[in-house]
């Protein structure tokens, strides 16, 4: 044991000194790639790992000579970690389409251009340029946001109408339950007191905006009764929470969104819909069953409506609230508002994206257009990914799949399409998902019986090349 101890130290001590490493050649010709305190900290890094490896009795002295002679490769390869951007573009072959850890909803061409005008100089954001004074960051999309919603069937009078634009709609709820029922009790369906996912958990959102929760009904059944029995004077909202990732059947019962306006007009209480998905276009046009859509939930009378703008409705991270004059304007003077407002690049890309709507161009929203693409054009671009490979070890071949459109939007609803099926002879599917992450850009894949899935659905067709190139490379690392 004593001896393991002085071993140890022994080798401890050939670890050279980071003062005499980055002076010494051949560390030092990394300076010329990366700023000094860049490769000081990989070297530290390498060493410090080193040094544990000897420390845990991994490393004898010919192992760490090994080490050794590697060492400015190993320094040059974390310099070059630390240095990479962290969040980079990959390439989703999920065929997950809003697939929120891959930033959900991926932008037009026309709303990153004007991204890109907005970003690279000044501009109007709260500026008015008719009359030469301060204006409010909102206009710019707010009159557009009504537009859609009255072009695509909501009959709005638009004079009692006004909309909000927030970070996402997370925050457009939170802002909503603060500003109009903060000290009072808001009525909520048992079977709605759901999680949205990331651990935003209605009841505990509502407790946090200082509003009291006021459950009615059961997990499957709430009547218009139940809403109507629980309203007293401590009432300040009846609040409808859309079912939107996962479904409940059977014997169910809910009222529909008009009984609830209707009820609350009656009792003057108004009616909150955090609807979620933002959905403008008929999901029956790709043989979707029809869900809950932004435009119905807005024309069915309710007081005020939240949305996100990066799921079904194809734009950017922000969350959209439309609603009753009154209501907005309370939201837009609570002193909280400030801290869920987006940045300018927001409108720039919502803009440009309700636009689209307007001039009946949605397609041109990828999301959208990943939606429409037929299960004959998937096969087409799929074989063509097989025969690039034919010269490859990986086993490729085109095979049935269902996908989802996902981010919470579509419970239950698929789409039937079909990917490209790889196996490796040597590698089981879990390493070839590793290899595939390893490569620039990274691609994103799903397993299934042992292979793994290719789903070009979410593939931009112009990455198809760079993507079959990719894999051939990768025959000869695998
Ligand atoms: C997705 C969703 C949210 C959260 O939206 P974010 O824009 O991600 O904050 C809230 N409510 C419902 C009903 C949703 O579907």
């Amino acid at each position: 044991m004593l001896k393991d101890v002085a071993q140890t130290e022994d080798l401890c001590r050939q670890l050279p000194q980071l003062g005499r490493l980055l002076d010494g050649e051949p560390v030092r010709a990394l300076l010329d790639r990366w700023p000094r305190e860049v490769v000081a900290a990989a070297a530290r890094h390498v060493l410090d790992e080193i040094r544990r490896e000897v420390l845990d009795g991994l490393l004898n002295e010919a192992g760490l000579q090994a080490r050794l002679r590697e060492l400015d490769r190993a320094i040059a390869e974390q310099a070059q970690r630390t240095s990479r951007l962290s969040l980079r573009r990959v390439i989703n072959a999920t065929g997950v389409i809003l697939q929120t850890n891959l930033g959900r909803a991926p932008l037009s061409q026309t709303a990153i251009r004007n991204m890109t005008q907005v970003a690279a100089g000044y501009s109007n954001l709260e500026f008015d340029l008719h009359t030469g004074k301060r204006g409010r960051r909102d206009d710019h999309a707010e009159a557009l946001i009504l537009r859609v919603l009255a072009a695509r069937g909501a009959d709005l009078d638009p004079s009692g109408y006004a909309a909000m634009v927030l970070n996402n709609c997370a925050g457009a709820t939170f802002l909503a339950l603060n500003s109009l029922a903060e000290g009072g009790e808001v009525i909520v369906s048992r079977g709605e007191l759901v999680e949205i996912g990331g651990g935003f958990r209605i009841p505990e959102i509502l407790r946090k905006s200082g509003a009291i929760l006021r459950e009615v009904g059961t997990t499957n059944r709430t009547r218009i009764a139940d809403y109507a029995r629980a309203i007293t004077p401590e009432t300040r909202l009846i609040l409808r929470v859309h079912r939107s990732n996962f479904r409940i059947e059977g014997f169910t019962a809910q009222p529909g969104l008009d009984e609830l306006a209707a009820l609350g007009r009656e009792a003057g209480v108004p009616v909150f819909e955090d609807q979620g998905t933002g959905c403008v276009v008929r999901l029956a046009e790709i043989g979707m069953r029809e869900q809950s859509n932004w435009i119905r939930s807005v024309a069915s009378g309710v007081s005020l409506v939240a949305a996100s703008g990066d799921k079904l409705l194809g734009g950017p991270q922000c969350g959209l609230l439309v609603g009753q004059c009154r209501l907005i304007e309370q939201m837009r003077t609570n002193p909280l508002a400030r801290a869920f407002r987006p940045g300018k690049l927001t409108y720039a890309a919502l803009e440009a994206t309700l636009l689209a709507y307007l001039a009946d161009q949605e397609k041109t929203l990828p999301a959208i257009a990943m939606m429409h693409i037929t299960a004959p054009e998937l096969r087409t671009r799929c074989q063509t990914l097989v025969d690039r490979l034919e010269a490859s070890p990986l086993e490729a071949k085109v095979v049935p799949v269902r996908s989802v459109i996902g981010g919470g939007t579509t419970p239950g609803a698929v789409l039937r399409g079909f990917a490209v099926a790889l196996r490796h002879p040597a590698m089981r599917e879990e390493y070839l998902l590793k290899a595939l992450r390893q490569m620039d850009p990274p691609v994103i894949a799903r397993t299934r019986r042992g292979e793994v899935l290719l789903d070009l659905r979410t593939v931009f067709p112009e990455e198809d090349e760079a993507l079959a190139a990719e894999l051939v490379k990768l025959e000869l690392t695998a």
